[in-house]
This record gives structure tokens, sequence and C-alpha cells, in this order.
């Protein structure tokens, strides 16, 4: 007897579908695709219970005759391509003919539509695939779509789709995609028939931003620094270094205008970050890619959501590249926009001579450097710290009444060849320099941290270690034990003499000089994060990250605090290992390690000059 029988079309046709859609965000995502494909320029998209009760999406386009409405329906009808070569020139999302059959296959449709001048429009109500009911209606012209039910046939579907909560939030996301993408486009979002976002046509992303996005993410986000090799051109918004999310729902990538998930193009986003946000948090950001058609795969997934490049390292640097030089460019131009704001304050507050608010008032200070290229660190100002002698010991006798004779010797051979005096230590925290251009403000642990992340990053070979006289003794979890084991040789290079010790504790030996009196409980459930966190990414980028998360979090840990008082021999020290240190101009998370506040702003807060 055979075992094999073949299923009824429609049983075959409710599989089917299951590719085309497996929750109501893919149904309101091939609805809103046809409505942009009828060339409409509102589209209004209408929810209920999440879209598992109603989905309907109402648009202003070409609509369709009535012939057209039956065949809409039939498996495999599309008006948009006759054959498979005319793929290479497809301008539109839809091409398949699938969406509409695979949809009304597994719920209850109500299609009413209507080209422009014709005398009337047509209604059809479906089940089943089949058209129950048919009406000639008067409408506007336009198509107006309701999907009830959804797999209301199918249980085991059904049966899959996740909470209220889980479902809406995919179509809000895929509402908000839409949003970035067609900024032409009225779009309108309603839940149980109120209206929750409503994005008339703006014409730039920023405005698209503004609203979609409550404050403050919105003005956290700043223009993407252009990007383009060979035929890619990488485009978009990001959030600054002050914000950021917990998850990855503000991260959107579009290719050739299509919203496409694509891990890659996340990892490489986040690493254009890496020395920026703390651990598990991630930025907000819209990143557009237009590229040459003939070197990108979109349509490999049925629900077109994945992308394939020919080449894409190429897309991952420029867009990692765009990132970094957006974050440098955005610090500098912070820095910039308060020196110009702080003369406004002072017109403001003419009587702001009184000690509190003359204290309080608004910083008055220029960067020394938000360097956009590497180049530019090989320039300015640190090196032109160096040269000339200066007469210093007037001023150390003055500040450092009570530093003796040999501190202040050395010092002086210290300084001999700068062009700076120290003035001294503010609030234990920043050191003060006189420098010809003004006064220059170093934060002493941002300094610090910077050079200790440097000298670990090159010479982990070789990192003066210490052995301690009382080994430190770390308790994890067995799980996380496991999860750490393989990635201890990683502390190891880097001077951390860590290995097993009983069955959920590990034993420091000893550590890098700088790291002796740090307690490294932290450090190892930090890299137990990073660990869970980077689980997705390549090896390469894993090994990568994973160094650079450690030189910053050790650089952190031993670098001197603000609070910490140093003597002006260390002080000489820390500006004089500043200077020959790489990327001087920021801490590793992208705070910058000194100010110049320049004589000019000086003069003119004293309105010594306009
Ligand atoms: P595809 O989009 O792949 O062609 P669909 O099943 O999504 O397949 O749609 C089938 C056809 O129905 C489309 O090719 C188009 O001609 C027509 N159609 C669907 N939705 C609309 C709409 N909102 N406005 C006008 N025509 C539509
Ligand atoms: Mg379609």
């Amino acid at each position: 007897m055979s075992r094999i029988k073949q299923l009824s079309p429609s049983e075959a046709q409710k599989i089917a579908a299951g590719e085309v859609v497996e929750r109501p965000a893919n149904v309101v995502k091939e609805l809103i695709e046809n409505a942009l494909d009828a060339q409409a320029t509102n589209i209004s998209i209408y929810i209920e219970d999440a879209g598992k009760q109603k989905i309907r999406i109402v648009d202003n386009g070409h609509g369709m005759s009535s012939e057209d409405a039956y065949l809409c329906f039939k498996h495999h009808t599309t008006s948009k391509i006759t054959c498979v070569d005319d793929l290479q020139q497809l301008q539109t999302f839809g091409f398949r003919g699938e969406a509409l059959s695979s949809i009304s296959s597994v719920s209850k449709v109500t299609l009413s539509t209507k080209e422009p001048g014709a005398a009337h429009g047509t209604q059809l109500y479906l089940e089943q695939s089949a058209v129950v009911q048919e009406k000639e209606i008067q409408c506007n012209p336009g198509t107006d779509i309701c999907i009830e039910e959804l797999f209301y046939n199918v249980p085991a579907r059904k049966k899959f789709l996740k909470t209220k909560e889980t479902e809406w939030r995919q179509i809000v996301l895929l509402f908000q995609a839409f949003c970035l993408d067609y900024q032409n486009i009225h779009f309108k979002l309603f839940s149980e028939n109120k209206m929750v976002l409503n994005c008339p046509p703006v014409t730039t992303l920023m405005e698209r931003i503004a609203q979609l996005y409550e404050q403050p993410m919105s003005s956290s986000i700043v223009p993407l620094v252009q990007q383009k090799k060979d035929s890619v051109t990488v485009t978009g918004a990001i959030s600054n270094h002050q914000y950021y999310k917990y998850d990855r729902s503000s991260i959107f990538f579009f290719v050739n205008n299509r919203w496409v998930k694509n891990q890659k193009l996340a990892s490489a986003l986040l690493k254009g970050y890496l020395q920026v946000l703390p651990h598990g948090r991630f930025p907000c950001a819209f990143i557009f890619i237009t590229l040459d058609a003939s070197v990108v795969d979109i349509n490999i997934h049925p629900r077109k959501e994945e992308v394939q490049f020919l080449n894409p390292r190429i897309v991952e640097q420029l867009i990692s590249q765009a990132v970094k030089e957006t974050l440098e460019q955005n610090l500098s131009a912070q820095f910039k926009q308060q020196v110009q704001l702080a003369p406004a304050a002072f017109e403001y507050q003419p009587r702001s001579f009184a000690p509190e608010p003359f204290f309080a008032s608004a910083p008055l200070t220029t960067p020394f450097a938000m360097p956009k290229t590497q180049s530019f660190f090989e320039q300015e100002p640190f090196a032109s710290l160096a040269t000339t002698t200066n007469n210093v010991a007037a001023q150390h006798d003055l500040v450092f009444g009570d530093a003796d004779i040999t501190e202040r010797e050395q010092t002086e051979a210290v300084t001999a060849e700068k062009n700076y005096t120290l003035i001294g230590q503010l609030n234990k925290t920043y050191l003060l320099l006189e420098k010809e251009e003004g006064l220059f403000v170093v934060d002493q642990h941002a300094a610090h941290e910077r050079i200790l992340y440097e000298q670990f990053a090159n010479r982990f070979n070789d990192v003066a270690t210490i052995s301690l006289l009382f080994p430190q003794i770390i308790t994890v979890t067995q799980e996380n034990l496991q999860l750490l084991e393989p990635h201890l040789p990683v502390m190891q290079t880097n001077g951390i003499a860590i290995e097993h010790f009983g069955e959920d504790q590990l034993v420091v030996n000893a550590t890098p000089v700088h790291l002796k009196n740090v307690n490294l409980q932290e450090l190892v459930n930090e890299m137990i994060g990073w660990i869970t966190e980077l689980n997705a990414v390549d090896k390469t980028t894993f090994s990568k990250t994973i160094h650079e998360k450690l030189h910053a979090q050790m650089a952190c840990k031993a670098a001197v605090k603000a609070g910490d008082v140093l003597t002006t021999e260390q002080m000489h020290q820390l500006l004089n290992d500043l200077e020959k240190t790489a990327n001087r101009f920021t801490c590793p998370h992208g705070r910058p390690t000194g100010w110049l506040l320049s004589t000019y702003e000086i003069e003119k807060k004293f309105k010594r000059k306009l």
C-alpha cells in the first residue's frame, strides 16, 4: 500500500503560506509593500489585538480593476514581472505574486479597491482563498485591504503566535522602518482604533526620527558622516556617545532602501562604538547602504529580510568607519558649541559677577583636539607642548609650597623642555597648565586611562607583572566558569595570572603592576558579560573585541582616579606619558583627556576683548 498521499491544494497552500506569513508583522509588511508598489503616498495601518484579530491597510495608490481584484489572490499572480529575467530590472518590493494568495489562505480577507477614474470600485470577501461575496461599491481610489482572524484555520500556527506585546512590538518596529525608509509617504498607525503614530511626509531623516522617537533619544541622534567606496555608499544617523539603550531595537539597516537584518552589519556598527558605550549597552542607528544591485542579493529569503553582499568586508568597514568619524566629529562639535553658547549665557546674566553664578556658569572651553583621522594625532597640541624652557620654579614655589627640594629639582628637569607651566591640580581631578594659548585642563583619570590602555594594547606580551602577596580568590558560578575557562589565556597573556581553583573559584597570583590593588572580581564578572554578549560574532572579531574590552577595563581600573592627590612629579610624569601616547585626545571610552580654555576666551569673559 502506498504511504505517500498528495496534499489537497488548499492544505498545500496553507503550508506554503508559512514561508511568507509567520506572524502578524509579516502580513503588515507584505501589505505595506503592496501599497508602496502601487505608488501610494498615504498609507494608514489599523491593528487590533496586535494583528491577531485584524490588520487593515488603507492606501491611495493606483488600485485594481475588478478583474485584477479577483486575480491578485491566485497563486503566482503578479503585475510586477512576467519572466525571471525581469528580476534584473526590478524596482518593486513584490514579484512572486505569493503574498495575497498566502494571506488569503490563512485568514478572512476583505478587499475594497478602485482605480482612479473608474466609475465604481470592487469589494471582495474571501475565506480559504475563495471569493464568497462580491460587491460593486463607491469608494476613494486606492486599496483598502482588511485581514481578519489570522490563522483561524491553522491552529498549529496560531498557537505559536507570541504575546500581544511581542507581536505589537514587531509591528511597531516594522512601521518605524518603513517611515524611516520612505520619508515622502504619510504613514499612520492605529491600534484598537486609536492613532498611535502619525508621520506626515518630511524631507530629512532627522525630521522622521523626531516624529518617531521621544526625547531624549531623538535629540541624541546625529547625522552619520557619509562614507563611499567603489559603488557602496553609507549614510544615515546614529546616537551620540551620551545615549544608549539596553537592547538593539533601535538599530536599523537599509540596503538599497529595503530594511534588512544582518548580524555582520550590526557587529560592524557596534565595533564603531567599541570604546564609547559601556558593556551591554546599544546605540540607536539608522544606516542606509546603497550599492550596485549586481553586488547584493536581497531576495535570498522568502520574506526578503536577509541580505547577502558580494563583498561584505567593504560594507562592514565603511559602517565602522562612519560611526567612528561621526562620534569624533560630534564630540568636537559639542565642545565648540559650548564655547559659542557661553557668551550668550553671560549676556543674560549681567550680574553674574556674584561668586555663585560666576563659578557655576557654563564651561568656557574649547577641546584641544577632536581629531578626525589618525594623522591629526601627529600634529597639534601635545606635539606643541614640547620645546623651549620655561621658568617654572617660581610657579611651583607658589603652588606647591610644601614640595621638597628633590622633587622640585626633578620637576624642573622633567619640565625643562616644555612650553607649559604646571599650575597644579584642581579639585584633585584636573591638572591645570598654563600655555601660551591659554589655560589647559587635563582630566587625570581620562589621561591616565588612555596611557595605560595603549600600554596594555601594545605591550601585552611583556607587561610588567607583580606577584601578589595575598592571591585573590574570585568566585563564579559553575556555569560561568565553563563559559570563562576557554578565555582565561586572554587574561594570562595580559599579565593576569589567573587559574582554576576549586569548584567554583579562580585564583589570581600575579597581575600587571598597575592592577596590583585592584579588585579583580569585577573584571572577571565583566569578562563573563562580554563573552555572553559577543557569542554571535565571528572568532576574529570576538578575540579582538575581548582584547580591546579587557585593555579598556584594566586601564580604567588601574588609572588614577578623580580625587587622587598627585605629587608634582606624578603630574609631570602623567603629562610626559600622555604626550608620547597614541590616540591621546580621548580616553578609551571616548571622553576627552584635556581642554584648552583660550586666552582669547578668558579675555572675552572679562570684557577685555569683544
Ligand atoms: P506581488 O506583490 O509579489 O506581485 P502580491 O500577492 O503581493 O504579489 O500581489 C499581487 C498583485 O496584486 C500585485 O502584483 C498587484 O498587481 C496587486 N496588488 C496587491 N496589492 C495592491 C494594492 N495595495 N494596490 C494595487 N494593487 C495591488
Ligand atoms: Mg506583494
